[in-house]
């Protein structure tokens, strides 16, 4: 804990950020950047782990790079050229492209200390357990210490950053879903002889037939260590919804997680967590409380991808928030603001793809198109665009965008 309390025992600033995962730490950075008195919380001591894939697309790489932070989050990251795809009957397809993987160890501690170094005072571990309340709206946030004693913030701007979990949600009054909109797990192996054998030269993500509607991952990471994933979304039939069953049925089924698996080395235990996609599950902004990042959906449903859409819509929250004390905005209209701008930016772009979910009941139909990319450039060029994140997603994950990839 670092922040130096008042008199009163109550600590004073212009914005508290709840949660230091991506989200949260971006947006602390660029307001303190910009000379705002801000206090990041976590119920974490940082470094801490978070059950992840670890890899970031090239929206994350962006948006990192937008801020001047690429170099220092990606120092001894693996960078991979690559993403390949594979479609339930086993047919790669390869999409060129920037991708790094970063262990969230330490590229949330990094993007944290990068915070504190711009100036925001950091409380952890501090839990938030709910929201300090002035003349019927959020001023701030109560939090409890490891020792249980509490902790009161009081700030203008409150922005929830809590991942995927609802309990902070419910307990500002934005949650408007409990239950999450799927699970993932992963767990780290460290071949000895340090992958000479299994020589994986791109993010590997598969729809596995064993596993279909769910998802698996094969992602190489720095050191010679491999990051091996499943995920499936709660809409899934009730038979496909067991992280074990599924890590079994992948880890069996999948050719580079069979044989990373089956090597002498070291491996992890496996880590779970909730995921919260396609925009749902809580109200994007109230006056005085912003959501950003998996706590307010910010993660892509299909492929699990949040990072990069965390650090945009932390990005996006903290510059609304910097402009808007600037002219002296009222908390109404910068909760207009944010919820606006999520609206412009993002909404389509999550329909298209919570509509191409629904495509996955439909293994044979992925196999096409994984021909169709594999022997046409249009396809081909479509999907780097998209996992570039620079095309409208609507161009392919849509009826119509379907039907010109099948035709053109
Ligand atoms: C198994 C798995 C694999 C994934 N793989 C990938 C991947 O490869 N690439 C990708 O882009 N995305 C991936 N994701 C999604 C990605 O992890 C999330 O989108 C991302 O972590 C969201 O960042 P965030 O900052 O919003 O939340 P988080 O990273 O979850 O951070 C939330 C923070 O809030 C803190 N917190 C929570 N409650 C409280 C409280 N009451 N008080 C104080 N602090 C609190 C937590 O301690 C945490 O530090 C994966 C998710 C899972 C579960």
């Amino acid at each position: 804990m670092s922040a130096t309390p008042t008199e009163d025992g109550d600590v004073r600033a212009d914005v508290a950020i709840v949660g230091a995962g991506p989200a949260g730490s971006v947006a602390a950075f660029v307001l303190a950047r910009a000379g705002l008195d801000v206090v990041l919380m976590d119920r974490a001591r940082f470094p801490r782990d978070k059950a992840c894939g670890d890899g970031l697309m090239p929206d994350a790489l962006a948006a990192l790079a937008a801020i001047g932070l690429a170099d220092r989050a990606l120092a001894g990251a693996r960078r991979l050229t690559a993403l390949r795809i594979y479609t339930p009957n086993g047919t790669p397809v390869t999409v060129n492209g920037e991708f790094a993987v970063v262990p969230r160890e330490r590229l949330d501690a990094c993007l944290c200390d990068a915070a504190v170094d711009a100036g925001a005072r950091l409380l952890t571990p501090v839990r938030a357990i709910g929201p300090v309340e002035q003349n019927g709206r959020v001023a701030g946030v109560v939090g409890e210490t490891a020792g249980g004693g509490s902790v009161c913030v009081r700030a203008r701007t409150t922005v929830l950053a809590t991942g995927a979990g609802a309990g902070p949600l419910t307990a500002f009054g934005v949650c408007e879903q409990s239950r999450p909109s799927g699970m993932a797990a992963r767990f780290y192996v460290v071949p000895e002889d340090e992958g000479a054998r299994v020589d994986l030269d791109a993010l590997c993500v598969s729809f596995n037939r064993s596993i279909c509607p769910g998802y698996g991952w094969v992602f190489p990471g720095p050191g010679g260590s491999f990051n091996i994933g499943v995920g499936y979304s709660t809409a899934a039939p009730p038979e496909t919804k067991n992280l074990r069953v599924l890590m079994a049925r992948f880890v069996e089924n999948f050719p580079p997680a069979r044989e990373l698996t089956r090597m002498a080395g070291r491996r992890s235990d496996v880590h779970g967590a909730p995921l919260r996609t396609g925009l749902t599950g809580s109200r994007l902004s109230e006056p005085g409380v912003l959501v950003v990042g998996d706590a307010a959906g910010f993660t892509y449903p299909i492929t699990g991808e949040g990072i990069g859409k965390a650090i945009e819509s932390g990005i996006l929250a903290a510059e609304i928030i910097r402009d808007g004390v600037r002219a002296n905005r009222s908390a109404e209209a910068i909760a207009n603001a944010y919820r606006d701008g999520v609206e412009k930016t993002f909404r389509a772009r999550f329909q298209a793809y919570e509509n191409a979910q629904r495509w996955l009941a439909f293994p044979r139909l992925l196999d096409f198109l994984a021909w169709r990319a594999n022997s046409g450039s249009y396809v081909r060029k479509q999907f780097r665009a998209l996992a570039a994140d620079i095309v409208d997603p609507r161009a392919i994950l849509s009826f119509g965008g379907l039907i010109r990839t099948l035709f053109t």
